[in-house]
Order: structure tokens, then C-alpha cells, then sequence
């Protein structure tokens, strides 16, 4: 069923509850934001509802307060930054629900903002609980979901407010994920090419089921490719491995043979005792393991070789590093793909996380032609499994 966009409705004067993800990274010591990077991305939405004169109220989660106050966790440094970054006042009341909201709500003008505070200092919010989901509808005329971060989790501000408000669809940002997203599920253009790194295979085990099938070719890397050897029957000395995933990577090979899809594995990797700034090291080929060091970023032959097919796709899609990439010398890998992958001319489409790090490091941002604002929910997504926070819209 189609989705309705905030462009959808007419706004002015309406109170717009407005979903976003404004769960921004925090100095541990002074709570200043450190990457600002998820309030511009609402920006779009922001502007466009406060230029149609809408009451616009805002509402996030921030960290993880446990379902109680917690001063750690207010949204009040957001409010701050919001309000430099629209030039406008921000009311902030001093929770999301409740009499002093709803009188606050109820007087607001036209085209002002209104950011409640955490919606995580009540535990109804995680477990989605109705009377709750009730309560924050209660504030607002249409409902937007632009919170793509977190669309793969059923919360009350996520899914359960959707059914009570009639009113409701997604935000500029979240049409954007989904549009390019669902362009690679749906009709991506040939050669697709994905390529999956970072620590546990686990968490991608849905992802390359869903994508065997879809892609043409899967270039494993990072700590998940030594389930893959292991699941080949190499040794991978003491690398970072799930052993007990060996088996699944193995059937997953042997699938994805079946079905013509190529999954290439690491020929080389850079090897040393520990993740250490620059640790002595070494480059083995894949046979040849040594059974007292770790493998901790892809070699030179692989780089190689995998620049070599991302220079050949027309659509790719990243999710994960090839090596520990925080660290030097192991993050070569990591920034020589981020490279090939701008430079590559494909539709290029970076599934959150570490990998949005990795390409900012690489100073290739701005040649990616979408970078995803959800880790979690990017890959849930092309798991072929419908986001609660998506399908909520639908009903
Ligand atoms: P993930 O959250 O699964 O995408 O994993 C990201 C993490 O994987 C990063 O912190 C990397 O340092 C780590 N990583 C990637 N390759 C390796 C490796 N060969 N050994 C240990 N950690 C790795």
C-alpha cells in the first residue's frame, strides 16, 4: 500500500507530531553533541512543516535512560542546537506527556516548535503501550514518522500512535531511505554488488539470505569473513570468529552457488598479535593463517580484487568495515574500498554505522549517493522484513 509523505497533507495550522531521530552522539563528561549529523538530516522535514505554518511538535528518544528521568539523557542540548540551526525559539517542556504538555501544545502558534523531552523517561514508550501511544496522539493532528533510525523498533512514538491517528505518513527523510532502499530490493541496476563487513556475521546472516537471490556478487570482509573460512575449513589463528557460525556461513556459500551469486572471500589479511596502533604486522594468504596471531584488516591482494569487481557494478551497496578501521595500519582496507566505492560511477548506498564513519574518514561523504541515517534499520530493511515503524503507516 502506498505510504502518504508529510506532502500529503495540508499543514497549516495543523499540530504535527513529528517523530525524529535525534538520538545524536554525546560528550561522556560535558553531554555536549558531538556529531550533530541527525538533527541536519530532520532539517528537510523541519523547514518544510514550519514554512507550511504548522504547529510543529517534536518528539526522540535519547541513549537508553531505562524508562526513568534521567538528567544524562535530556533533549534539552538538542533543543539548544535546533533552535541555532533554524533560528527560532524552541519551547521545551520538561516532559513529553501530560497537563503541562498539552497546555503548552494547545497554545502554541502557528509555524513555532515545540520539542518534548525524552520519550524514553517512560517506560511505556519501549513497551509500546496503548493508553500511552493514546496520550502522545492525543497532542497532534497528523502524525510523521521521520525517525528511519529507529522505524525497525515497535514503540508507542514509532508504531503504536499510528492507530490513533487517522492522519499520518512518513517525513522527507524517511521517503528517502525507503526510495532507495527499496530500489535495491526492487529493480537495481546490474551488476549489484554488496559488500558486508564488521565484526559479528550474525547480525548479517538475514541480510545475505535476503540478498542472495537479488545481488549478483557479496565481497565479504572484516572479522565476519573468518566465520566464512572457517566454514571452508581454514584456520584463522585468533582472529576475531564466530565458531559457531561456521556452519551457517558454509550453507550460505554452497546456497548462494546454487543460485549463481558469487560470494567472494578475503585471499589476504593483514596479521598481528593484538589491535594495537601501530602493531608490527604482517600479510598471509588465506591458507596460511599463523595460528598465534589475529587477522585484523583485508591485504593488499583483496584490496585489489575487490576494487576490481566494485569497479564493475552499477549498484552497491555497504555495510560494515573490512578491518578494525579505528585503528591504524588496519583501517587500509576499510579506506580503500570507502574510495573505490565513491569513485566507482554505481549508485552507491551506505548502510549506517560504522561504515558512514568510515567513508567520513575516507572523505568521500559527499560522492556516496545515499548514505542511510538507520545501521539497524537499513539492514532489517533489506532482510526483506517490513519495519513496524514503516507498516504502522500503512493501516
Ligand atoms: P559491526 O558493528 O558488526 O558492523 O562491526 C564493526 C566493528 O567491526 C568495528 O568496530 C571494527 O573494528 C570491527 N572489525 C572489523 N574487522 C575486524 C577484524 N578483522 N577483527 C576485529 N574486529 C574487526
Amino acid at each position: 500500500m502506498a505510504l502518504k509523505t508529510i506532502r500529503d497533507f495540508e499543514l497549516e495550522g495543523k499540530r504535527v507530531f513529528l517523530r525524529v531521530d535525534f538520538n545524536v552522539p554525546q560528550d561522556k563528561q560535558t553531554g555536549a553533541i558531538s556529531d550533530d549529523t541527525r538533527i541536519q538530516a530532520a532539517l528537510p522535514t523541519i523547514n518544510f512543516a514550519l514554512e507550511k505554518k504548522a504547529r510543529l511538535i517534536l518528539a526522540s528518544h535519547l541513549g537508553r535512560p531505562k524508562g526513568k528521568v534521567d538528567p544524562t539523557f535530556t533533549l534539552m542540548p538538542v533543543a539548544e542546537r535546533l533552535s541555532e540551526l533554524i533560528e527560532k525559539d524552541v519551547i521545551f517542556p520538561d516532559d513529553c506527556v501530560g497537563d503541562g504538555v498539552k497546555k503548552i501544545v494547545r497554545e502554541m502558534e502557528p509555524g513555532s516548535v515545540v520539542l518534548l523531552e525524552n520519550l524514553r523517561f517512560h517506560p511505556e514508550e519501549e513497551a509500546n503501550d496503548p493508553a500511552f501511544s493514546e496520550k502522545l496522539a492525543g497532542l497532534c493532528d497528523i502524525y510523521i514518522n521521520d525517525a528511519f533510525g529507529t522505524a525497525h523498533r515497535a514503540h508507542s512514538s514509532t508504531a503504536g500512535i499510528a492507530a490513533y491517528v487517522p492522519d499520518k505518513g512518513v517525513g522527507l527523510l524517511m521517503e528517502k531511505e525507503i526510495e532507495y532502499l527499496g530500489k535495491l530490493l526492487e529493480s537495481p541496476e546490474r551488476p549489484f554488488v554488496t559488500i558486508l563487513g564488521g565484526a559479528k556475521v550474525s547480525d548479517k546472516i538475514g541480510v545475505i539470505q535476503n540478498l542472495i537471490g537479488k545481488v549478483d556478487e557479496i565481497l565479504i570482509c572484516g572479522a565476519m569473513a573468518y566465520a566464512f573460512l572457517l566454514g571452508r575449513g581454514l584456520a584463522v589463528g585468533t582472529s576475531l570468529v564466530e565458531e559457531d557460525k561456521a556452519k551457517t556461513a558454509a550453507e550460505i556459500l554452497s546456497r548462494a552457488e546454487s543460485r549463481g551469486v558469487k560470494i567472494l572471500l578475503p585471499v589476504d589479511h593483514v596479521v598481528a598479535k593484538a589491535v594495537e596502533p601501530n602493531a608490527e604486522t604482517k600479510i598471509v594468504s588465506s591458507e596460511k593463517m599463523p595460528f598465534d596471531l589475529m587477522g585484523l584488516d583485508i591485504g593488499p591482494k583483496t584490496i585489489e580484487l575487490y576494487k576490481k569487481e566494485i569497479g564493475k557494478a552499477k549498484t552497491i551497496f555497504w555495510n560494515g568495515p573490512a578491518g578494525v578501521f579505528e585503528t591504524p595500519p588496519f583501517d587500509q582496507g576499510t579506506m580503500e574500498l570507502a574510495k573505490a566505492v565513491a569513485g566507482s560511477g554505481a549508485m552507491t548506498v551506505i548502510g549506517g554505522g560504522d561504515s558512514v564513519s568510515a567513508v567520513n574518514k575516507a572523505g568521500v561523504a559527499d560522492k556516496i549517493t545515499h548514505i542511510s541515517t538507520g545501521g539497524g534499520a537499513s539492514l532489517e530493511f533489506l532482510e526483506g522484513i517490513k519495519l513496524p515503524g514503516i507498516a504502522a503507516l500503512e493501516s
